[in-house]
């Protein structure tokens, strides 16, 4: 029997003091700020608009004084320097691949892949040397596909490039070369899960499935429960974005995601970008230590949190909370920041809450809220409870709000947690 729920890609870098892991970071950091002080124009003039030298990011903490860059300003900048606008630190004939990500953003791809994160992450999902592992992610266009398809590659595990698409040819695949691993999105392998019962397989005995890897997509929980217990194994996630890679990945014990040696996350606010007190939720900012198309505190549009607390499958890592939401989902109400998760949150706390929606309007050009709220079942102090709500919403989200019940089914399932009907002329 195979063993995947211990062990490590790289002990001695996974399981490093905190200490030991940021002069490691300092090291890598201020590598990568000099490489790309010299060869790449974007960020020396980034340095430049800062007023800063490399020499002068002596710490961590010092990465606050470089600007954050969006995804925006890469758009921009390339269509201003095409291809890579000026962030490439390689001659355009250096490179061995052109992804197009969506915007459109060109990235180069290096001739000798070495980032080690995603493999991290694959380990820690559970696949091993000798998993014959079916890549369902799409392999054109985009980088993933061929990350995970390297990183696969370091874990000697054998990959089937497989791609998305054509379910039925999967679901052979997996039954005839007796795949034992399954790297793509949660949704696509319910599909091929629901697909597999369709046919009327035994999912245990028919495939012969060991451990998952799921990405590239949001992951609920019910969603992972219904993987599990359909299949019987851990189904566990790896987090990042084409632009800067692996940022995080659950191990077995799945309380949060732990962030890779080789590269600096932060939490920022989105408003100022300077970083947030451990725990408290922002955005996630990210800095890698690519050698050809380094990205200096890049901002994902992801929202979470820092785990702090030691895990105990070992890695001593920090840890990212789980997503909560885009930055853009932000909605701003008599000039207060409200995000959807702040609202989710605070409905968890009450069991009888089935289904909420926040509304915001605006009359005699003042905004005006009103959270529709549709209960579990009848309760006797609705009066009460409307009246707690309201509290609850003044002392969260510090906006007066009416709480209006509705009836069963008065909020439709996929209707916005925040909808936004202000009409601004
Ligand atoms: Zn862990």
């Amino acid at each position: 029997m195979i063993d995947r729920r211990h062990g490590f890609f790289n002990r001695d870098q996974e399981t490093m003091s905190r200490d030991k892991r940021e002069a490691y970071q300092r090291q890598r950091l201020s590598e990568i700020l000099l490489h790309g002080y010299r060869h790449s124009k974007a960020i020396r003039s980034g340095f430049e608009k800062a007023g800063l030298r490399p020499e002068e990011v002596r710490d961590l903490k010092d990465l606050e004084k470089l600007p954050i860059t969006k995804k925006a300003d890469l758009v921009n900048a390339q269509k201003e320097a095409l291809p890579f606008g000026g962030f490439e630190v390689v001659s355009e004939t250096g490179v061995r691949r052109i992804y197009v990500s969506p915007g459109p953003v060109y990235e180069p791809g290096e001739w000798d892949y070495q980032d080690r994160r995603w493999a991290q992450a694959l380990y820690a999902c559970g696949i091993r040397e000798g998993d014959i592992a079916l890549n369902t992610f799409n392999y054109h266009l985009t980088p993933l596909a061929l990350m995970l398809d390297e990183s696969l590659g370091m874990l000697n595990a054998t990959v089937v490039p497989v791609g998305p698409g054509n379910i039925s040819m999967q679901i052979n695949l997996m039954k005839q070369l007796r795949a034992t691993a399954y790297v793509g999105t949660p949704s696509f392998l319910m599909a091929i899960i629901e697909a597999a019962e369709g046919m009327h397989l035994d999912l245990k005995k028919d495939l012969h499935l060991g451990a998952t890897f799921v990405g590239a997509e949001m992951f609920p929980e019910s969603l992972r429960q219904k993987l599990e217990s359909k299949l019987d194994l851990m189904v566990r996630q790896g987090y990042g974005t084409v632009d800067v890679g692996c940022l995080g990945y659950e191990c077995p014990e799945k309380k949060g995601m732990h962030i890779p040696e080789d590269v600096i996350v932060e939490i920022v606010d989105t408003e100022t970008g300077k970083e947030l007190e451990t725990g408290a939720t922002g955005e996630i900012v990210a800095t890698n230590f690519s050698k050809v198309f380094p990205m200096l505190r890049f901002a994902t549009g992801d929202l979470s949190f820092f785990i702090e607390d030691p895990c105990s499958c070992g890695r001593t890592s920090m840890r990212l909370g789980r997503i909560m939401g885009r930055t853009d989902q932000v909605t701003k109400v008599w000039g207060i920041f409200i995000h959807p998760w702040q609202v989710d949150e605070m409905m968890a706390k009450y069991q009888a809450v089935a289904n909420y929606q926040v509304v915001v309007t605006r009359k005699d050009y003042r905004d005006e809220m009103v959270v529709y709220v549709e209960l579990k079942q009848e309760i006797s102090d609705k009066m009460g409870m409307k009246k707690r709500l309201e509290k609850e919403i003044q002392e969260t989200l510090k906006v007066t709000s009416e709480v209006i019940f509705t009836v069963k089914g008065g909020i439709p399932d996929r209707a916005k947690k925040i909808d936004d009907r202000r009409i601004w002329e």
